[in-house]
């Protein structure tokens, strides 16, 4: 199947933004791999912070992405606690230190230049950007790591007016409103 010179250009201006936001990154403490293991941490649900999860979202290896923690755990960003799941597991949790690295995120300098490239109207090309990721996940049998309060699983106020006033059906645990935009590993589309 032939593409359109349109759609061509998109992926290479998708490849040229990429390529940008990564040269950001080549100053300081941390390298790629490290910035994008901080990053989904941070994004993370309490089910997700394992390396396995965070090898799949990277479509990495489990070793490379083992070795990505222990460095970062060197330097103090994170720290590891038995996952909540599985007690024979470990998930990884940001540090203080990991937050405040977060705060000068060259990533930040690209969500700049989008809204100002949009004046703010960034919804037309959220959506667009999201059904292309979902196209590559599906092409490649990944998983989508969407948003919680998206998932066919997620049941909305089922405890009003507690902390944690969601429930997540599949695991069978309680979710606060921070849980609910967080990503999680085990995220299926609510259909409609
Ligand atoms: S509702 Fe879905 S996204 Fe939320 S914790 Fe459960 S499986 Fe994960």
């Amino acid at each position: 199947m032939s593409n359109s010179p349109e759609a061509l250009e998109a992926a290479h201006l998708i490849d040229r933004l990429e390529r940008l936001a990564r040269a950001g990154e080549q100053v300081g403490r941390l390298n790629p791999a490290q910035w994008d293991a901080l990053r989904y941490l941070a994004r993370a649900n309490r089910f997700s912070r394992t390396p396995a999860a965070l090898a799949d979202y990277l479509a990495s290896t489990r070793g490379t992405v083992s070795r990505t923690l222990a460095s970062l755990e060197s330097k103090g960003y994170v720290f590891r606690e038995p996952s909540d799941r599985d007690g024979r597991s470990v998930k990884f949790v940001l540090t203080s230190d990991g937050g405040k690295a977060l705060k000068r995120d060259p990533l930040l300098a690209v969500a700049t230049d989008i809204e100002q490239a949009t004046g703010g109207d960034v919804a037309e090309l959220l959506d667009g950007l999201r059904r292309t990721l979902r196209q590559a996940i599906s092409r490649n049998q990944g998983r989508m790591f969407g948003a919680c309060f998206s998932c066919r699983h997620f049941l909305a106020n089922v405890r009003p007016s507690t902390r944690t006033s969601h429930n997540c059906a599949l695991l069978d645990e309680p979710l606060s409103e921070a849980d609910s935009r967080a990503i999680c590993v085990e995220q299926e589309a609510a259909l409609g």
